[in-house]
């Protein structure tokens, strides 16, 4: 005899083998909701799980397939979990504060299982295995993801006007009811399908239009009671709303007639259907959010709770509010990054490194290497890098100098250090290209100047070759090799030290700090030179490497020529070719850069495989031009930049793939093509490939139109070579992001901080120093909140 139970599970799989077109029933799944007021249901599930299998049903209809798909799978799957007990009680689980280090659901307890702030988004009633892949892409993995899934902009629907108020040009929310039959017609192209109604509130009526969502006519119908919110337009002379937001009238509207919350997407995932899971998770967990940060705080600043905030965030009820929340956010994404960077380097200062010195003399030896005088700002960051190594405290040290300052050979001078006293030494570089380019320079040098043998130096990127890896791989675990340089491929799992003592990290922006933490530990606390040319205004400085200690290269080396910047037309192309012929009549060499187009997650380089076909075919047909990407394999790239540095190709046509790092100094001119879709600190860096001897460079800079011409990052570019001034110019400009590079810790998540604001800076240190001068641990009761808080911000920290 089937029981009420089962009645329900064969109602479950024979829709589900329909495909869940609500047909399992008739009339729909909603008339199964008289069958479950059934006592016989009673005794079998506690009300709240009944109240949500209602619900389930009474909503059926509108939910859309993948919903409806997950939460059908939910209920059979907890049923079954239930049924291996005796009966279906059901208790909530406990309230767990965010941050707790339990996510344990009680399984089988309830029937519709109830997520933990940290439980898969899988979990949550409406994603299933299929739209929780779009899920992940957003980042979004548990609830307090979701939660912290903040909108990108909002739209202002909480003007609510009768309809004789309305006005031309208007965002407004009107209520009423579809007095009109849905009709639906084709546009005249054929191509669109038009879907017609009207709208009445008592006051008037509005002629309403939707395009191509034929599915409407079966949600809405004459009578039906609805709120629309949209622009007012004019149609043939009438008052119109085009395509307007709409869902029926409720308690609550979530699209309509209220500030809705814009969330950024990806395919599969709908407005509609992030906003509904958002405000259906914020209902069920925003209030247990418990807060994180201290009374003090919140007094000082005025900000709101975290509860308050997080609903306001999303959906405000009113600007005020949101202002409120955004401030409360923006205080939180600078204060968590101070107090991060006072932890890091507390935890690193106490640790203590192996001591490294060096006498005066091998400094000498290593000079007289070198084919050029050291500039004096070489010279001290040398100094400040000796007193690191010598201090039995593991250095951090930042280099920071511009594009072509001559970072390369200082790193150079700290590595001979620890590898004259028999340990090793790492680079890594964020490029293969780059990679490949250090290993050739530095291995020269340290070979000819005897400091060490040819098998004692080696090159690891992602394509070595797996015979030769192995061996790489050996000789690093035996101690054989002093030098490894390399790409990512070095912090990837089986690379073994036998004794690293230096890790040094060119062009570390490009590196997360997750990365540098990942090579320093194949290491026992071994010492630390990260390498930057961001040129970061001195405002931000502080608190951007608050962790570290910075040298800065301030001057460049004697008798470099500031690069000639010029900004021409697309229609003055020509005369940019004229120019690169010259300079390779004088025997110089030179790029072409293209940029990348985005589709998607893929990158498409064709405009620089096409233009160096064009190019070599009817613009230079005299000499051999070159062509490197990201989708070339590194032995093709390396065999290309080695055949443009021996100057067989005259020209190299490139993508960004060269934009760090590379220095052929017989280069001399730069042309840029589609410019303006460049970021100004990727144009300096770009720049930065010619200017590397003491002849004149030039760097022309074509954007992609003629109106481009007025862009403001392409004039600055004419303007300065200063990266620094560039850098307070992009900041204003763009913000904080481009130059910081959004890799960088604490940065990804700046959405609404500004890191200009000095004040609030400054503030935030304050905040941040008083906790930490009382409990630099985190270790008090008061503090636990914020210590896991303060673990979503920084997860890297040690
Ligand atoms: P970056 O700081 O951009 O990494 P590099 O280390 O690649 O710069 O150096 C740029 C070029 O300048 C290289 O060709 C290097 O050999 C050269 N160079 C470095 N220091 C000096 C110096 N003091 N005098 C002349 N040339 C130098
Ligand atoms: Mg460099």
């Amino acid at each position: 005899m089937p029981d009420e139970l089962d009645t329900l599970i064969n109602v479950l799989i024979l829709e589900k083998k329909k495909n869940f077109n609500n047909s399992s029933v008739a009339g729909g799944l909603k008339n199964f909701i008289q069958f479950l007021n059934k006592p016989e249901f009673a005794k079998r599930i506690d009300e709240i799980s009944l109240s949500k299998l209602r619900k389930f049903f009474l909503n059926y209809s509108e939910l859309d397939l993948s919903e409806r798909s997950a939460g059908v799978q939910e209920i059979l799957s907890s049923i079954k979990e239930a049924t291996n007990r005796d009966q279906l009680t059901k208790t909530y689980p406990r309230v767990e504060t965010v941050g707790s280090d339990s996510n344990s659901i009680v399984r089988g307890e309830t029937l519709i299982q109830e997520p933990s702030f940290f439980s898969d988004i899988k979990s949550i009633r409406g994603i299933g295995d299929r739209n929780s892949k779009g899920f992940y892409r957003l980042g979004i993995k548990n609830i307090i993801d979701l939660l912290r899934y903040y909108p990108r902009r909002y739209q202002d629907f909480s003007k609510l006007k009768t309809i004789n108020q309305i006005e031309y040009g208007e965002e407004l929310t009107i209520i009423g009811s579809i007095s009109q039959d849905l009709f639906i017609r084709k546009s005249k192209s054929g191509k669109l399908s038009i879907i017609e109604t009207s709208v009445n509130d008592g006051t008037g009526s509005l002629r309403i239009t939707w395009f191509n969502k034929p599915f409407l006519k079966n949600q809405l119908y004459k009578g039906a009671p609805v709120v629309v919110s949209g622009k007012i337009d004019i149609y043939n002379g009438r008052m119109v709303m085009n395509s307007p937001e709409w869902e029926p009238l409720e308690k609550e509207q979530l699209h309509t007639n209220r500030i809705v919350p814009i969330y950024p997407l990806t395919a599969g995932i709908t407005q509609r259907q992030l906003r509904k899971i958002i405000k259906q998770n914020l209902d069920i967990w925003g209030r247990r959010y418990k807060e994180y940060l201290t009374k003090q705080i919140i007094d000082a600043e005025k900000l709101p709770g975290i509860a308050d905030a997080i609903h306001q965030i999303h959906f405000p009820e009113s600007e005020t509010q949101l202002d409120e929340a955004q401030k409360r956010f923006a205080f939180e994404e600078i204060f968590f990054l101070q107090l991060g960077v006072l932890i890091q380097k507390r935890n690193w200062v106490s640790e203590s490194a192996r001591p490294y010195s060096i006498t005066t003399e091998q400094i000498h030896g290593i000079e007289k290497s070198l084919p050029y005088e050291l500039t004096s700002a070489q010279q001290k960051a040398i100094k400040d890098i000796f007193q690191d190594l010598q201090s039995g405290k593991p250095m951090n040290r930042l280099l920071q100098g511009d594009v072509g300052s001559g970072k390369t050979v200082v790193s150079r001078f700290a590595i001979e250090a620890v590898v004259q006293n028999g340990s090793q030494a790492a680079i890594m570089a964020p490029t293969s290209i780059l990679a490949e380019q250090h290993f050739r320079s530095i291995s020269e040098l340290m070979i000819n100047s005897g400091s060490i043998q040819e098998n004692q130096i080696a090159l690891l990127i992602g394509d070595t070759l797996k015979k030769e890896k192995g061996k790489i791989l050996k000789d690093l675990s035996t101690g054989e090799i002093k030098v490894i340089i390399g790409t990512h491929a070095l912090i990837e799992d089986p690379v073994n030290f036998h004794d690293l003592q230096l890790a040094v990290i060119d062009e570390q922006h490009r590196f997360g700090v997750h990365q540098r933490k990942a090579l320093r530990v194949k290491g026992k606390s071994p010492h630390l030179l990260v390498m930057t040319a961001t040129p970061i205004p001195r405002s931000l400085a502080l608190t951007v490497y608050g962790d570290l200690d910075v040298s800065v290269i301030d001057e460049m080396p004697i008798g470099r020529k500031p690069v000639k910047t010029i900004l021409i037309s697309p229609e003055e192309r020509n005369n940019a070719y004229q120019r690169i012929r010259e300079q390779i009549q004088k025997g110089f060499q030179a790029f072409i850069i293209y940029p990348l187009v985005e589709i998607e997650e893929e990158e498409d380089f064709s405009a620089a495989v096409n233009e160096q076909k064009r190019l070599s075919a009817e613009v230079f047909p005299e000499v051999k031009i070159g062509l490197v990407h990201g989708k070339l394999k590194p032995q093709e790239k390396e065999d290309v930049m080695n055949d443009f540095r021996s100057g067989k190709y005259k020209i190299l046509v490139s993508t960004t793939v060269i934009e760090v790092g590379v220095d052929i100094p017989n280069a001399t001119i730069v042309l840029i093509e589609g410019a303006n879709r460049f970021g100004l600190a990727q144009l300096h860096q770009i720049r930065g490939r010619v200017g590397r001897n003491s002849d004149e460079s030039f760097c022309i800079l074509i954007p992609e139109n003629e109106d481009n011409l007025e862009n403001e990052r392409l004039s600055a570019m004419t303007k300065t070579n200063d990266g620094f001034m560039l850098a307070d110019i992009d900041l204003k400009l763009r913000g904080p992001g481009e130059f910081l590079g959004t890799r960088q810790s604490g940065y990804a998540q700046m959405k609404f901080a500004n890191l200009t604001d000095l004040e609030l800076i400054k503030r935030c240190r304050n905040h941040s120093k008083q906790i930490f001068n009382v409990d630099p641990d985190l270790k008090f009761f008061e503090h636990q909140l914020l210590l896991q808080e303060l673990r979503l911000h920084w997860p890297e920290l040690e």
